[in-house]
């Protein structure tokens, strides 16, 4: 009778399409669970496109959704829609191995990837969604006097901005990773640079709670919706045009990561970016073996272990352009050597799956959030290998740029320009070379 009158009384305060979303807590999962389940409601909405917005998002990932949100949230501006082509999440956004870091050289990067770094750490409560933030660390090992010295600077570097560092010895790393290859006669192991508060966040959670937040403040996410063309009245463009008919917007943001080059071509314009793939592996679960994410700095190789316990891992990108979104062989074999060469250990652990994604790779290796030269077409692109980790920091300045029409301070040198001037962000010095970025 108990039990009875108390279904009774939730069913009167249940979801009605009126309310908000319902707000995710300990108390909702036992209230659900009395009710059998049976009244989750869908995240998000998933709207049918309108012909017209204030701002229009191109591109479902977590850049765009994460501006919608921000749009949203910071700005007051809600009549937005994200436009995306596939499925929410269908591209880098669920493809990536999920690191989050903010262990940059330069000025012009340090500061954004730091401010990203905080908005993750107040994520899950800022979107009431558990978007597995695990700080666990993140460590790249050295192997020379020579790397060692510049691992110092960029530790120092990122000090400077506020961000945590710390130059490990050899035996602070066997600590950490007792089985790693110390006495590798070429690449022996002579500490690391070790960030605590890097980490890995659940890729999939972070597009869905950004959805559900943002869908929450009244934005629309459009899905299988393709952006076809574009709509000007002279350099100004009024509209995109879409596989769902022809929306109209103040303005347009592109965050379009590996496509972004084909989608500005649709309006003449040529990007400094090239497309590239990249893969990703996952194996069989294991016992708890990895417990950060360790970055082999003699080659291009980087793994962590997975709450389920599969040792996620990648390495360079593919050798040619290409927008298969799935890799060649011969980079299956430079990262199984880059891992063998860091931990044997792992040499007979079964590859349960891999994949590629499309990566937007600009000539100096960092992103673009820019105007465009077209009046009312905005960028956000350049992310290459390391766009999740900016995800919250992308979405929140490309939302101030697209609600203010000036640069937020810790993304004001993220512009277009830069390839014109010289004033490129090339954290490496490698030149125009994605491979070497
Ligand atoms: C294998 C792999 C591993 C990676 N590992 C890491 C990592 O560990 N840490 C890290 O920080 N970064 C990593 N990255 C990079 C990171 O995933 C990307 O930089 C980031 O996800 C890009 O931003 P996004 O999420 O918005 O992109 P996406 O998820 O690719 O979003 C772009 C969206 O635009 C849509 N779109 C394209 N064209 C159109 C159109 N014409 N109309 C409408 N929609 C369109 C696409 O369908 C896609 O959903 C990795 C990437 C890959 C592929």
């Amino acid at each position: 009778m108990l039990v009875r009158t108390y279904q009774y009384m939730l069913r009167l305060t249940s979801w009605s399409p009126v309310l908000r979303l319902m707000r995710y807590s300990f108390l909702t999962l036992g209230r659900a669970a009395l009710r059998g389940h049976r009244d989750w409601q869908p995240a998000w909405r998933d709207a049918e496109p309108r012909p017209s917005y204030d701002i229009v998002v191109v591109g479902g990932g977590g850049h765009g959704l994460a501006t919608a949100y921000y749009l949203a949230k910071k700005h007051g501006l809600r009549n937005v829609a994200v436009l995306e082509k596939g499925w929410i999440g269908s591209g880098n956004a669920g493809r990536n191995t999920t690191i989050i870091r903010s262990n940059y050289l330069l000025p012009g990067n340090e500061p954004f990837y730091e401010w990203s770094m905080k908005l993750w750490e107040g994520l899950e409560q800022e979107l009431n969604y558990n978007a597995m933030v695990s700080q666990r660390g993140v460590l790249n090992v050295f192997h020379s006097d020579a790397q060692r010295d510049a691992f110092a600077r960029r530790g120092n570097a990122m000090r400077l901005a506020g961000a945590d560092a710390e130059l490990i010895d050899t035996d602070a790393v066997r600590r950490i990773l007792p089985f790693a290859d110390f006495d590798n006669a070429r690449f022996p192991i002579k500490g690391g640079l070790l960030q605590r508060r890097g980490g890995t966040a659940r890729h999939d959670a972070v597009v869905w709670g950004y959805a559900r937040g943002a869908s929450d403040l009244g934005v629309d996410i459009v899905q299988n919706c393709e952006v076809t063309g574009f709509l000007r009245e002279g350099d100004r463009v009024i509209a995109v045009e879409t596989t769902r008919g022809t929306i109209h917007a103040g303005k347009v943001g592109l965050a379009v990561a590996g496509s972004s080059s084909r989608v500005a071509k649709l309006l003449g314009l040529r990007l400094p970016i090239e497309s590239h793939l990249i893969q990703a592996f996952v194996s069989e679960a294991v016992k708890p073996l990895i417990p950060c994410v360790v970055t082999f700095g003699a080659g291009h190789f980087y793994i962590s272990q997975s709450d389920k316990g599969g040792l996620v891992f990648g390495g360079d990108i593919d050798g040619y352009n290409s927008y298969a979104q799935r890799g060649n062989l011969p980079v299956v074999e430079d990262v199984c050597e880059g891992g063998m060469a860091l931990m044997p250990i792992i040499g007979r652990v079964r590859i349960l799956r891999n994949w590629a994604g499309l990566l937007d790779m600009s000539m100096d290796g960092s992103p673009i959030i820019d105007r465009t030269p077209l009046d009312g077409l905005y960028l956000n692109s350049g992310w290459c290998y390391g766009g999740f980790k900016a995800t919250p920091a992308s979405g929140w300045c490309f939302a101030h740029l697209l609600a203010r029409d000036e640069h937020h301070e810790v993304a004001s040198d993220y512009r277009l320009d830069r390839f014109e001037t010289g004033h490129l962000i090339d954290e490496k010095g490698q030149g125009a070379q994605p491979n070497l970025h």
